[in-house]
């Protein structure tokens, strides 16, 4: 099994990652419909990314609306997903910030690994994000990433502000 592991010292803010993410989920470049999200806060910089935790999953109540992909391990959100029915729960219950409703799908998206080879891996020129093996340490103990991590939850509301707009959808 594999993750997404940051390296945030060499991030420089490009956001080229958050374009791939986008282009290759709904074939736009669109800075609100990404599944990761570049932090620039003057000395921390750098990408958010979902740590596959499953907290979403276990805090939505519709059954079979986030399924986990056996192969990938990554949690994938199904055409059962219905914002309206839970008021998003798994918005709420993510620590990371990483899964919005989609107000043209109408339903939450997050990172899937695009199948199995992430975007945002290939398009960072610096090699800021690595698809590398699950248990590695490299892959566990970053401070830097927590520290980030901790910051982005200011940048919540966002995902706050879109479940309130897709209530009047
Ligand atoms: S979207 Fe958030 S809660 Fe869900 S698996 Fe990713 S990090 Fe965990
Ligand atoms: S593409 Fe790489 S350098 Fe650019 S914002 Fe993303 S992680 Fe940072």
């Amino acid at each position: 099994m594999k993750a997404l592991f940051v390296d945030q010292e060499k991030c420089t803010g490009c956001r080229r990652c958050e374009l791939a993410c986008s282009f290759f989920h709904f074939q736009t470049y669109s800075l609100s419909r990404v599944r990761l999200h570049v932090v620039r806060d003057g000395e921390i910089e750098g990408p958010i990314v979902c740590v596959q935790c499953g907290l979403c999953q276990y805090a939505c109540p519709i059954k079979g609306a986030i399924i986990r992909n056996k192969k990938t391990g990554a949690f994938l959100v199904t055409t059962k997903c219905n914002p309206k029915e839970c008021n998003g729960e798994c918005v709420n219950a993510c620590p990371y910030g990483v899964i919005h409703i989609d107000l043209k799908l109408k339903r939450a998206i997050k990172c899937d690994f695009c199948g199995g080879s992430p975007s945002c891996v290939e398009a960072c020129p610096w090699n800021v994000i690595q698809y590398i093996d699950a248990s590695s340490p490299y892959a566990l103990n970053n401070k830097r990433v927590a520290e980030v991590r901790r910051r982005w939850s200011i940048e919540r509301a966002y995902t706050k502000s879109s479940l309130e707009a897709l209530k009047k959808v």
